[in-house]
């Protein structure tokens, strides 16, 4: 089996910013997707501190430059998961839904995943209509969609989805953890409603609609609605690590064989550009290691 130089998990943002400057330097990676090109960007209703848009760009305009220019620089991400990832006899074997990879270099920018909900009751039918993500109901219209959570998250999805439904935000707190501008933007919004101190214990589904059994100080509620979307946080998306490789993680990054980049571990400083720029600069050390230049 022959071995690669470098294989980079995930095709958002960093993934990208990564296998670009690596085509520069003539380095030949494989860019594995599981999903789709763009991650979690697909979902951002405005983003506004990427430069070189000076009005803002939608996450799902920016995600189409990006693919022209991943076309441009004749990257073709592959589709297909990691199921699993080891390191043995100084390389790494990366399991996909379809073959099995060999690698000396491998780039980890796989991003989060979203926390589910608690265990809570929610019937069967319910669940096809409970989302993590908003990037699935681009296409719904005119309908009325629950969101819980209190973050960034969850005010530019309701943003997002208030073009052209009804929504409702539903926070089982009284603080809320956004950005004051993206806060008020919603709140001045007539499509968006927002509610404090509720809690959702339960997700029935009958006739067409959602019942969100929720609890307030007056008691229990019942509310009405066509979706519900969870943003109730996000954490690494790092389940594909063998237990072999958990334990040699941090010699196997500062060896310089293996690199974390964008979301998977910025903790809170979650942004579109640093994960640009994690996925540049890993490229700039991949190619100076390959080509045995010390700094
Ligand atoms: C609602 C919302 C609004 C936002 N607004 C802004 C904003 O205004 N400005 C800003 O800068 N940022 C914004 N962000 C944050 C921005 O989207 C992220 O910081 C950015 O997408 C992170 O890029 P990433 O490549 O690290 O991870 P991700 O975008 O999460 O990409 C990870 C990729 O890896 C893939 N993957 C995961 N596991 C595997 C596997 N095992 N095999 C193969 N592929 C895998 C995933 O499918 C995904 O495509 C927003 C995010 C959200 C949710």
């Amino acid at each position: 089996m022959s071995i690669n130089d470098v294989v980079i998990i995930g095709a958002g943002p960093a993934g990208l910013g990564t296998a670009i400057q690596l085509k520069r330097y003539k380095i030949e990676a494989i860019l594995l997707e599981k999903e789709a090109v763009g991650g979690l960007l697909r979902n951002a209703n405005l983003v506004e501190n990427y430069p070189g848009f000076p009005n803002g760009i939608s996450g799902r305009d920016l995600v189409e430059l990006f693919k022209k220019q991943l076309e441009n620089s004749q990257v073709l991400p592959i589709f297909e998961e990691a199921l699993e990832v080891d390191y043995r006899e100084n390389v790494f074997i990366i399991k996909t839904t379809r073959r099995v990879i060999i690698s000396r270099i491998v780039v980890v920018a796989s991003g989060t995943k979203p926390k589910r909900l608690p265990n809570i009751n929610i019937s069967k039918e319910a669940e096809k209509r409970i989302f993590y993500e908003v990037y699935h109901l681009g296409h719904v219209t005119n309908e009325k969609i629950a969101i819980i959570g209190s973050g960034d998250a969850a005010f530019d999805y309701a943003l997002n989805l208030s073009k052209k439904n009804k929504v409702i935000i539903l926070n089982r707190g009284v603080k809320v953890k956004c950005l004051s501008l993206i806060f008020k933007r919603a709140l001045k919004n007539s499509y968006i409603s927002y509610v404090e101190s509720i809690e959702v214990e339960g997700v029935k589904y009958h006739d067409n609609n959602l019942i969100l059994v929720c609890h307030n100080s007056t008691g229990k509620q019942e509310i009405y609605t066509s979706y519900l979307v969870v943003a109730i946080g996000r954490e690494p998306s790092l389940d594909f690590f063998s237990k072999n490789l958990k334990m040699n993680l941090k010699r196997l990054r500062s060896l310089k064989k293996l690199y974390m980049v964008g979301d998977v571990q910025n903790g809170i400083y979650r942004q579109t550009a640093i994960a640009v720029g994690n996925g540049i600069k890993a490229a700039m050390e991949i190619y100076r290691e390959l080509k045995g230049e010390k700094p």
